[in-house]
């Protein structure tokens, strides 16, 4: 059956994309109840009347198209993100089951990749709505970001039989998750103490030391330069006219614009924007690029005797 499937690409990405809907859904259920601390489990899927969803109201993208964003029980509106989160894991999904199809490790690979995107989705959209980023996705995600690469060397790359194996691969997530957070908190340290306010959250200093532990200190540089750069490349102009339209304007309500200068914008999103990238095609990319700097740094460092070896 497994086989049937993978020799068919574009059977086994509908499938995944199918279960992918099933497993956003799953997904909305965490980013909905995590923040305001309620069990996953239980009660069933309620709507906010208190009247229970049927299955059939319940089918992941279906129902919210069907029922065009309404409630059958009450017509309060059911907020986009449903739909949103859905299509997107579905999505994701069925990309990662092409972009890894040619991999030895198939299914190892698939695996730890959609798990880690299923933290970086609920981090997203819950930083989005409450500005937090949750601990049992950063730390939690860390910690099982460096548990994987302990008991699967092959993710690394590491060849290596037995323990060995085991303790270089969780190594290397493990200096991914320092490397990461590290630097992270440094430019946030700088960042306030230049502008004299909290510049960069503890959450996304530990979000990054998860993104480390599953790409790779690699992948976690990549992250904070292309975090920072989709950041200003997206906020930039809004923060523009905003600032253009306060000058202009007498009324001092404009100040009080969602979106200004001054105003904090949750950094998650990007660094996530940026995670994904990098996971599902970017990184060689990227790998090729710091790996020529560090091989100039260790050139410097060790006049061209490495003595480190990443
Ligand atoms: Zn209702």
């Amino acid at each position: 059956m497994l086989e049937t499937l993978l020799a068919n690409p574009w059977l086994t990405g509908i499938c995944l994309f199918v279960f992918g809907t099933i497993v956003g859904s799953f997904l909305n259920v965490c980013i909905h109840r995590i923040p305001l601390q309620q069990s996953l489990i239980l009660p069933a899927s309620r709507c906010e009347c208190g009247e229970n969803i049927p299955w059939r109201f319940n089918l992941p993208v279906l129902s919210w198209l069907m029922l065009r964003g309404r409630a059958a029980c009450c017509g309060r509106s059911i907020s986009v993100r449903y739909l949103l989160v859905e299509i997107l894991t579905g999505m994701i999904f069925a990309y990662a089951s092409f972009h890894f199809s040619n991999h030895e490790f198939y299914l190892l690979f698939l695996g730890s990749n959609l798990f880690f995107a299923c933290i970086l989705i609920c981090v997203t959209f819950i930083d989005l709505e409450h500005m937090i980023i949750p601990n049992r996705f950063s730390f939690g995600g860390a910690v099982c970001g460096v548990l994987i690469a302990c008991a699967f060397p092959e993710l690394w790359g590491v060849t290596d039989d037995g323990l060995i194996g085991n303790v270089r691969s969780g190594s290397q997530a493990l200096f991914g998750l320092l490397v990461g957070s590290g630097i992270l908190y440094w430019i946030g340290v700088m960042g306030e103490s230049l502008l004299r306010k909290e510049a960069i959250g503890q959450g996304d200093v530990k979000l990054l030391g998860c993104v480390g532990a599953f790409c790779g200190w690699k992948g976690a540089l990549f992250c904070i330069f292309g975090g920072a750069l989709l950041g200003t490349i997206l906020l930039l102009p809004i923060a523009l006219v905003s600032f253009l339209k306060s000058t202009d304007s007498s009324d001092k309500e404009q100040h009080t614009s969602k979106l200004g200068w001054g105003v904090e914008v949750p950094f998650g999103p990007f660094l996530v924007s940026a995670a994904l990238l990098y996971q599902l095609g970017l990184d060689t990319f990227a790998d090729d690029f710091f790996q020529q700097i560090s091989y100039i740094f260790r050139s410097v460092w060790n006049e061209g005797a490495p003595i480190v070896s990443f």
